[in-house]
């Protein structure tokens, strides 16, 4: 029965175990009330039985009384009289008899009994039972003889009184009944009633029947002691048990389909549990891969940002006051590049390799995690500055081993940005944006590839972004100045043309240079718009320094790649031109090399220089310097990067990149200038080379629109 719950079933059965008892005890009632009404019947048929035969008892007192009145020597005609009238009224006696001394001489009715006439009672013991006549005689009393077979060959019996004269026996009355007409009265055809001795010797009635069940009252009647008996009729008890069964039987089927519903829940039940069960399973394997998921990086198996940033939570809220942490954030630099050039597969793979090799360095740091693409952060404790710089050397030198993928030997870099707990912030997220922004400050050193957050990081950061967030309203207000630095003719130094440079005049924060806020520009999407400003701005001073009579100088405006994005260019620039009546020669876009590199701008680059505007590529040699490149650019001139005049008389490699240059912009009828000339040796070993052109601090810094028209007018 496992597949019912135990505790109803139990209580069912315990329920049909009572409700058993009930029953029986019920029919148990039933039965008593029935044999307590079944002995009252039969006590009031034991009284009719007595009283039908005191009815003829009475008959012997009567003539008993009569002879006794009479004497026995009467007139016989007096007597047979007697006898006569009282048979007749008696009705349903046999015979009655008067036997003087005890032997039968008056006799009525005689027909059917002349046998007995003038026999004695005491001597014939067909008349009556041995003994029973003396015991007559001597009880004075009414006496019964019988039931038994009567000398005239019926079954009845005898009523017996004895009659005394004074105390001398005279004679014997009796009267003869059968006792069909006796028990005709009292126990009917149908009944199942009986009489017996007490002894249980039939008597007459129905035969008895032989189960135990039987009832019985005593028939005290003179001399004799019978007991009335019948037994509960079947059919009663069968009518009381049919009842019991039919209650049974309800509650049977109650129970068995109390059973079976709970069979069926128990099945459904465990069937539920069993699914129940599996989901769980599911459902814990699913939360297991889930945490994992969600904490653990999948490529490294190392902890990821959240769960790292979870951990960092959950430290910061319950260190030691005297705690320290410091937090390094690294990436890999140039890793875009193996992503693009050897594929991200292999970048996986890097990445990978990396994360395992950190994971089993010797650095005994409290948590590494990957938090981005090549991104990691590795969290140390108590550490002091030295420490910090040496444990920046053991990541970097980790990082900078050589590694083996597909077949590639990489030497990779990386650049890290510390921040440190509590000196920077007591907050998680913080403690990492400012280990990023000192990761991103890290990549523009040039001495070491680590940098520990400071605040004037953060201010600038910080100035980076209220920029972006007001460039709008700066153009819309016009707060956007020009400067202009003249470019020097390096053999007469005559000023050939100007540069103009962009600054920002913030009303509260003053003049802000382009390298703070040109990216943010670019990132805005407000490039073309600034770049339109700018060239208007240009014309618009050029026309401005006409009108002062200055003479013309070339102009050059510093173009980005998104400015050659812009519909109709070259016909809004013809029309800004002949709107400021100028001439196409007094403008110069430069633009970078990886503008230059880009094809699709040809046809624009090659339609500028048809028109007459000069096109330069600015910062040459920093980026994809290769000189095989100048043969396809469409450009008139190039402006050599400051960092290799920075070289002159420091790096002889410098110096000869920068004579090849001159040579081969030469040999290809380019023109050329260098920018960012700052001492007499670096002017002088330009001129030595022929180097037509030149830009720099050592003649001019970029100048306010005035002074460019004061320094003309000198
Ligand atoms: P760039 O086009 O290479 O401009 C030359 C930069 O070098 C200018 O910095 C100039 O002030 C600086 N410079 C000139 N001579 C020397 C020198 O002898 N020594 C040193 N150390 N620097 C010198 P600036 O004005 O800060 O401009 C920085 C960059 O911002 C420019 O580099 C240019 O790429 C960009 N930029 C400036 N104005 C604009 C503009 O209107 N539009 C765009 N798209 N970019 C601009
Ligand atoms: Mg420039
Ligand atoms: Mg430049």
């Amino acid at each position: 029965m496992a597949f019912i719950n135990k505790k109803p079933f139990i209580i069912i059965l315990g329920f049909l175990a009572v409700l058993q008892l009930a029953l029986f005890y019920y029919y148990s009632l039933s039965v008593t009330r029935e044999y307590r009404a079944e002995k009252a019947d039969l006590a009031s048929q034991a009284i009719a039985l007595a009283s039908s035969i005191e009815e003829k008892a009475l008959i012997v007192k009567g003539v008993s009384s009569f002879i006794q009145t009479t004497g026995f020597d009467a007139e016989p005609v007096l007597i047979n009289q007697y006898l006569r009238n009282t048979y007749e009224n008696s009705g349903q006696v046999l015979n009655i008899a008067i036997a003087p001394a005890g032997v039968i001489r008056y006799l009525y009715p005689l027909s059917g009994n002349t046998e007995i006439l003038g026999k004695s009672l005491m001597l014939d013991p067909a008349l009556s039972t041995p003994g029973l006549v003396q015991e007559t005689i001597l009880s004075r009393s009414v006496t019964i003889d019988g039931p038994r077979t009567l000398a005239q060959g019926d079954y009845g019996m005898i009523i017996r009184q004895a009659v005394y004269s004074g105390n001398t026996y005279q004679g014997i009355v009796s009267v003869s009944v059968r006792i069909s007409d006796i028990a005709g009265q009292v126990l009917p055809a149908n009944s199942s009633g009986y009489v017996t001795t007490e002894q249980g010797s039939f008597l007459f009635g129905s035969p008895v029947p032989q189960d135990k069940d039987q009832i019985t009252v005593p028939v005290e009647i003179y001399n004799q002691h019978w007991l009335l008996g019948t037994s509960l009729s079947p059919h009663k008890k069968w009518e009381l048990l049919r009842g019991i069964l039919w209650i049974e039987l309800a509650f049977l089927l109650i129970s068995a389909f109390t059973l079976y519903v709970l069979w069926h829940q128990g099945r459904f039940h465990r069937e539920l549990e069993r699914v129940v069960r599996i989901r769980t399973q599911d459902l814990h394997v699913s939360k297991q891969l889930f945490e994992k998921l969600a904490n653990y990086d999948s490529l490294t198996e190392i902890p990821n940002r959240r769960f790292f940033m979870d951990d960092l939570q959950r430290r910061l809220q319950c260190t030691e006051p005297t705690q320290t942490y410091t937090l390094f954030f690294f990436d890999l630099n140039k890793f875009k590049e193996i992503n693009d050039t050897l594929g991200h597969s292999t970048g996986d793979e890097v990445i990978k390799r990396l994360a395992h090799r950190l994971h089993h360095s010797k650095l005994s740091c409290e948590m590494l995690a990957r938090t981005g693409g090549d991104e990691f952060v590795m969290l140390f404790s108590d550490m002091n500055r030295e420490h910090i710089r040496d444990t920046a050397a053991s990541i970097s030198a980790l990082i900078s081993e050589t590694l083996l993928v597909a077949g590639a030997h990489l030497s990779l870099s990386t650049s890290i940005g510390i921040s440190l707990y509590p000196e920077h912030s007591e907050n998680a997220e913080e403690l990492l944006n400012y280990a990023a922004m000192s990761m991103n400050a890290a990549k523009a050193l040039e001495d070491r590839n680590y940098f520990v957050f400071d605040w004037a990081l953060r201010e600038k950061l910080e100035q980076k972004s209220m920029i972006s967030k007001y460039l709008h309203t700066a153009l819309e207000r016009e707060e956007f100045v020009l400067y202009y630095q003249p470019q020097i003719d390096a053999g007469t130094g005559a000023m050939i043309g100007m540069e103009a440079l962009i600054r920002w005049n913030h009303p509260e924060k003053g003049l802000i240079g382009p390298g703070a806020f040109i990216s943010a520009v670019e990132d805005a999407g407000l490039m073309i718009q600034l770049t339109d400003w700018v060239l208007k701005e240009v014309c618009r001073q050029l026309c401005e320094w006409r009108a002062q009579g200055m003479p013309l100088l070339r102009t050059s405006i510093n173009i980005s790649n998104s400015w050659f994005y812009n519909r109709n260019l070259i016909e809004n620039l013809l029309a800004l031109l002949e709107h400021h009546r100028l001439d196409t020669n007094v403008l110069e876009f430069e633009i970078t090399e990886s503008t230059a590199l880009l094809e699709e701008h040809y046809p624009l680059l090659q339609q500028m220089r048809d028109c007459g505007i000069v096109v330069s590529i600015d910062d040459f040699g920093t980026k994809y310097s290769s000189l095989n490149y100048l043969k396809h650019f469409p450009v008139n001139k190039i402006k050599i990067d400051r960092t290799f005049i920075a070289g002159i008389g420091v790096s002889s490699i410098d110096e000869t990149i920068i004579k090849s240059i001159v040579y081969v912009a030469s040999q290809l009828g380019y023109d050329l200038i260098a920018e960012g000339v700052e001492t007499p040796e670096q002017a002088e070993f330009l001129v030595r080379h022929q180097c037509p052109h030149i830009q720099g601090f050592l003649f001019y810094p970029p100048l306010p629109a005035e002074e460019i028209m004061k320094l003309v007018a000198a």
